[in-house]
């Protein structure tokens, strides 16, 4: 009888979002095909697993899929694993899966983190239709024209981005697509973990400035809806929530100066003309 193929969620960076049938799992299968074994090894050790490791990554899919597809044929389990979050989502599972799926195996999910999933539910744009897009392009050209192809989609769009392409790429969907509402969650369920919502336009000068690390999501606002979502706060608004968060006055001043994209001397102006109002 054929074995099964388990496609395995692990954490996207806080050990604790392991879940206890993941562990299970892996530590049942005959074979944890990874991306990088180092890597995942030191993840099993955590758990006290043994697995058995094989690589699985995006220059050996083709291959290793035929090699993973024979040993569950002749009966064995596999489980996929990927350097973080879900297999699958920007990350190698697809091919063993079609692989799977025409040799009349079973495949297993093993739900779990998934960052565009956490980067969405916290991002406050609506999560009623979602429309995740994966990486950019790299080449400027070639961004454009995929955000002008999805910017008429009706859902909140969900992007991966690296730190140092996000400021251009941030600049790029406020030109194609219009100075939308966003958000940007970073380092998520990692200790410096943080969002930044705003306007594309205010986020994109904001990113422009900062030298920005860690892994993001991007989220966006869907089209038409600048006039529909809650309107902005103004800027005291957002100092308050700021201080109420734990950051003292001047920090905040600076931080709320960042986030509109302006001066911190404009920022205090428009404070005190809103409290002159
Ligand atoms: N398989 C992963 C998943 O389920 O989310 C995605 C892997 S993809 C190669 C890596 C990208 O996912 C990062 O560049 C970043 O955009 C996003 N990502 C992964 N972990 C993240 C985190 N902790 N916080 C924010 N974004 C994250």
């Amino acid at each position: 009888m054929p074995g099964t193929l388990y496609l395995v969620a692990t954490p996207i960076g806080n050990l604790g979002d392991m879940s206890l049938r993941a562990v299970d799992i892996l530590r049942s299968v005959d074979i944890i095909a990874c991306e990088d074994t180092r890597h995942s090894r030191k993840l099993l050790n955590h758990f006290s697993i043994s697995g058995k490791l094989v690589s699985y990554h995006e220059h050996n899919e083709d291959t290793r899929s035929s090699e993973l597809i024979e040993k569950l044929t002749a009966g064995s389990s596999v489980a996929v694993i990927s350097d973080a979050g879900t297999p699958g989502i920007c990350d190698p599972a697809f091919r063993v899966v079609q692989a799977a799926i025409a040799a009349g195996i079973g495949i297993v999910p093993v739900p779990g983190p998934v960052a565009f999933v956490a980067g969405v539910v916290a991002s406050g744009l609506a999560t009623d239709s979602i429309f995740f897009g994966g990486f950019l392009p790299s080449k400027k050209g070639e961004r454009r024209k995929r955000l002008a192809e999805i910017s008429e989609i009706p859902a909140t769009l969900v992007l991966y981005e690296t730190p140092h392409r996000l400021a251009k790429s941030l600049v790029d969907c406020l030109e194609v697509l219009g100075d939308r509402s966003a958000a940007i969650a970073r380092e998520l369920t990692k200790l410096h973990e943080e969002y930044a919502r705003g306007s594309l336009s205010a986020l994109a000068a904001r990113y422009l400035a900062e030298n920005v690390k860690g892994e993001i999501v991007i989220v966006i606002d869907r089209p038409g809806s600048q006039s529909t979502v809650a309107p902005r706060a103004t800027i005291a608004d957002h100092i308050r929530s700021l201080v109420a968060r734990g950051l003292d006055p001047k920090a905040a001043l600076k931080m709320a100066a960042k986030d509109f994209g302006i001066s911190k001397s404009e920022a205090y102006r428009q404070v005190l003309s809103e409290k002159e109002t």
